[in-house]
């Protein structure tokens, strides 16, 4: 009997201790997968009359390296990069149904000294963060976005997004495509 209780009170013991773990491993795995290099966060979140992207990178995905760059070789890939962001309506194609403009676009980088990057940053590592807003007549309408992203950032490998939209929320993953599908852009679809 004595023993059996013992028992018992070890599993939950065991149980407690658990539990107790699990909201640190929660955010300890959270904060490894938000900078795994090759993968890249996007969040879309379409709202009144506008679409808006978050874009959450490591900067090795977009340029190759992790620091601030020191040959002009390096400096040039910086530049083309960030200009290739700013022209997001490039990289981001929302569905024309929405009938959408790019609007305002941050970038953030702490290696690349650019905007207010965020201070938590793996240490070792450095990460390229972006919003990008677009204006539209019709938001409520946009039902994907074909992205450019693959073929203009070649050590980007997957996409993990979330779409909150009023059509409800939706979680998709796209892979880097292979073959003659490598060109293409790659579709991120939701909705009916
Ligand atoms: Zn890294």
């Amino acid at each position: 009997m004595k023993h059996i209780r013992l028992r018992r009170n070890s599993g939950l013991a065991i149980a407690a201790a658990l539990f107790a773990a699990a909201p640190f491993l929660s955010a300890q795995a959270q904060q490894q997968h938000a900078h795994v290099h090759g993968q890249m966060k996007l969040d879309v979140a379409i709202d009144g009359p506008t679409v808006v992207i978050d874009m959450e990178s490591p900067l090795d995905n977009i340029v190759g390296f992790e620091r601030a760059p020191k040959t002009d070789a390096e400096k040039k890939t910086v530049a083309d990069a960030i200009a290739q962001l700013r022209a997001a309506d490039k990289l981001f194609a929302i569905d024309p149904a929405a009938n959408c403009k790019l609007g305002p676009v941050d970038l953030r980088s702490g290696a690349l000294g650019l905007g207010n990057p965020d201070p938590n940053e793996p240490v070792g590592h450095a990460d390229l963060d972006a919003t990008f807003s677009f204006n539209c007549t019709n938001a409520a309408a946009a039902k994907f976005i074909d992205l450019n992203l693959f073929s203009v950032f070649k050590g980007l490998r997957q996409i993990d997004s979330q779409i909150a939209s009023s059509q409800g929320q939706f979680k998709r993953q796209l892979k880097r495509p292979t073959g003659a599908q490598a060109a293409q852009p790659a579709r991120l679809g939701w909705g009916k």
